[in-house]
């Protein structure tokens, strides 16, 4: 069975190390030495500073509108997971909705402005594929209106943007390390945070509030990462730069193949941003022609994925408010099948099987 993507997992020698470590110390959670390492690692790696784990992506989104207190309104992208909106909702946030562009993917920057009302506190854009979106742009509306700038950037492990870490940019940007993600530590995320007092007060969050013994100087929950998950990031990063030119490969050889298809169209790339290989969606015409490959490809015991879809405009727990472009966007996507051990023969079948419907 060939699936969207699949987990990495990566030398069992070298997780066992990290294990041993974690038994010689005894320590299992809590800002445990593979955590700190890790933590300074991913700075190191990324180009950041005040990165911070949590327990997974979706929180890392939670603590961000938290700690930046995001309350009434939020502008977000009806183009993406159900996380980035489901947060907000838990949260008691109403996400506003703001169409994206037909060919970035991207929430549409033309339609921002015209949404601002005394309610909205954010924006909540997200780098949908890893396309960065309009950074400037939407910085210089927000500085205008005074709204804070949250990206989720969940897609964007490594990416760059005007050769810079994209997760510089925004408030804060939030990244997730599920087990499908092009890095991962089996769960878990993590915010970057532009300010060091907002960077010091989440660290608190995140942990009940705790600051010390016999003192809790805020209001907590508790969403840290624990060392097992740890060791396993540690572990994938060390083989992080061989699984993505693996990927790398794949990605270019859809990407030679599919461009000047007639059957599918790619997203159009930010040409300031970087790419870091971490899905290959098509675009088909009609829907119908999106399912007949679906279900070509199923007979074959290949799934690649609907992603995104629905659009989140349309989720029963919200208040439906029409966004064209985001719901017929969502009805054509679908996501090929993307990771590093992936069979060349099989990507030439995928892109055969396109060509063919
Ligand atoms: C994966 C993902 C999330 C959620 O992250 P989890 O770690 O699974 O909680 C949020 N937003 C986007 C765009 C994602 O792809």
């Amino acid at each position: 069975m060939i699936n969207v993507t699949k987990t990495y997992l990566p030398s069992k020698e070298k997780l066992l190390e990290k294990i041993d470590r974690i038994y010689k110390k005894g320590w299992v959670t809590n800002n445990g030495e593979l955590t700190l390492e890790l933590q300074e690692r991913l700075e190191e790696f990324l180009g950041v500073k005040n990165l911070l784990l949590v327990s997974n992506g979706t929180l890392a989104l939670q603590i961000a509108y938290k700690v930046l207190g995001v309350k009434g309104e939020a502008i977000t992208s009806p183009f993406s997971f159900v996380a980035t909106t489901s947060s907000m909702v838990w949260e008691g946030i109403k996400p506003k909705f703001v169409d994206i562009d037909k060919d970035t993917l991207n929430i549409n920057i033309d339609n921002i402005e015209r949404s601002i009302n005394k309610n909205i506190s954010a924006i909540v854009p997200v780098h949908v594929f890893g396309n960065p979106c309009e950074i400037e742009e939407i910085q210089s509306i927000a500085s205008k209106n005074n709204l804070k700038v949250i990206y989720d950037a969940s897609h964007c492990f490594n990416g760059k943007f005007n050769e810079e870490s994209i997760l510089s940019f925004g408030d804060i940007s939030t990244l997730s390390f599920h087990a499908t993600k092009i890095f991962h530590t089996i769960e878990g995320g993590a915010l970057v945070i532009r300010d060091d007092e907002v960077y010091e007060r989440a660290k608190l969050m995140i942990n009940f509030g705790i600051a010390g013994v016999d003192s809790i100087k805020t209001l907590g929950v508790n969403c840290k990462i624990n060392e097992f998950q740890s060791a396993m990031g540690l572990c994938v990063l060390d083989e992080y730069e061989e699984i993505n030119s693996k990927r790398k490969r794949v990605y270019h050889r859809y990407y030679e193949k599919l461009r000047s298809s007639n059957k599918v169209t790619l997203q159009e790339r930010n040409p300031k941003g970087s790419l870091n290989y971490s899905y290959f969606p098509v675009l088909f015409k009609t829907e119908e022609a999106l399912l007949k490959l679906q279900r070509i490809l199923k007979e074959k015991g290949i799934n690649g994925r609907r992603y995104f879809y629905p659009s989140l405009n349309t989720l029963e727990y919200l208040k439906y408010e029409k966004m064209i472009i985001s719901e017929d966007v969502s009805k054509r996507v679908f996501c090929l099948p993307l990771y590093d051990s992936l069979d060349m023969k099989v990507v030439d079948e995928i892109i055969w099987d396109i060509e063919s419907i």
